[in-house]
């Protein structure tokens, strides 16, 4: 074939599948925040259904990073809609959360607080400075998009810092879990139980980041508080319980999630796959903003979209093993973060958040989201690792 037309044929074929504006797609939102968003994109928005709760509303998939600025800007919500790619999908969302008829999987969690001889020097192990590095490391790629080679290179990082804490265990692995709509994976520690395999234990947080108004592969986001922190506070978890020997008798994964920040992506398909398989989560913890302390409590759990019991629970824990410690409730709205992608899938989770939300950090999704906002320490976020360790060990028997 004639070489310039190859090259006019590959041009077309290249632009008729690239998706550009005009690719429609669906997102359902708090009933607060759908009015802003469609009197703010009027033009490319538009409401199909709601209920008392949520609205579905379709949008020019490349509206999401717009929305997205917009929902921390007014409403202070780190995520803040669910992103569907299909109405039907959108439509059982809808479903679930107007009949509150969450699909509950057999739970076999034990919220006794017994395990105090393993559980306290495993905290004390817990040390502060190894948060602050890991932070500093992730914010020094330019951002963690899910759609930039920097956000694809920051995951290969998280990869290989985790492969390197347990390469001496034979229980451990670590994987990506690929996602078929953009280029960012999402990275996946497991420490397989000994005793009871099926029974799982997810402690996660999103691994993405995210800034301005257009949002972008180009756009600097250091995301050290969101959500370098809770990635780090995971990681910080994993040292210890490796230095410790612990060797689990349930299963826990770890989990840094790509593409947080524009729908729940990342955690929806992983939590939907657990689903599909019929795994048995027994508990799940969020761990998304952990280093900002902007409020008189320390740890404040999310009530909305997570576990009542479990919540309590971790309370229970906080009181026992993060000495000094205070904690307290507060509601993070619809879609705020991961968790809700897990209580969706019909599995507990929790949300320990660092701040009431009217007093968390300001300066999340802009440049401006670095360490120096935390007075340049991680001492806040250490206080979650604590918490995420005696969490894990207790919920393992
Ligand atoms: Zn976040």
């Amino acid at each position: 074939m004639n070489s310039k037309l190859l090259l006019i044929l590959v041009f077309i074929l290249s632009f008729s599948s690239t998706s550009f504006a005009g690719a429609k797609k669906w997102i359902t939102i708090g009933k607060d925040a759908s009015s802003m968003s469609l009197q703010k994109f009027n033009s490319s928005m538009k409401e199909l259904k709601s209920n008392s709760d949520i609205s579905i509303i379709e949008i020019d998939e490349d509206d999401v990073n717009s929305l997205s600025h917009e929902m921390h800007e007014q409403f202070n919500r780190c995520g803040g809609f669910i992103f569907h790619d299909s109405l039907e999908a959108a439509e059982k969302e809808l479903n679930n959360i107007g009949n509150k008829s969450f699909a509950t999987k057999s739970i076999f969690a034990d919220y006794a607080i017994n395990q105090n001889d393993i559980v306290r020097p495993l905290v004390a192990a817990v040390t502060a400075n190894n948060i602050k590095n890991t932070i500093e490391k992730l914010s020094t790629f330019n951002n963690r998009y899910y759609k930039s080679q920097t956000g694809v290179a920051s995951q290969k990082f998280v990869k290989e810092t985790w492969e390197g804490l347990v390469s001496g265990r034979s229980d451990a692995k670590v994987e990506y879990f690929q996602h078929r709509a953009w280029a960012q994976p999402s990275v996946i520690l497991t420490i397989t139980g000994s005793k009871s395999p099926k029974e799982v234990i997810v402690i996660g947080g999103h691994a993405d980041s995210i800034a301005g108004y257009f949002g972008g592969s180009r756009a600097r986001a250091p995301g050290a508080d969101d959500n370098a922190s809770g990635i780090s506070t995971i990681t910080e978890v994993i040292r210890v319980l490796v230095a410790g020997n612990y060797q689990p008798d349930k299963t826990i994964k770890f989990m840094g999630y790509a593409a947080e920040e524009v729908g729940l992506r990342g955690s929806k398909e992983i939590a939907q796959s657990f689903n599909a398989s019929n795994a048995n989560v027994i508990g799940v913890m969020q761990l998304d903003m952990t280093n900002f302390n902007g409020s008189d409590l320390d740890i404040v759990m999310m009530t909305d979209f997570t576990n009542a019991n479990q919540n309590a629970f971790i309370g229970n824990i906080i009181d026992e093993y993060v000495s000094g410690v205070s904690w307290g409730y507060d509601k993070c709205g619809y879609a705020c973060s991961d968790h809700a992608s897990w209580t969706n899938a019909g599995f507990p989770a929790s949300m320990p958040f660092e701040a009431k939300k009217r007093d968390m950090n300001r300066n999340i999704h802009t440049s401006r989201d670095t360490i120096s906002q935390s007075r340049n320490t991680a001492s806040h976020a250490a206080k979650f690792a604590r918490m995420a360790v005696a969490f894990a060990v207790e919920l393992d028997k």
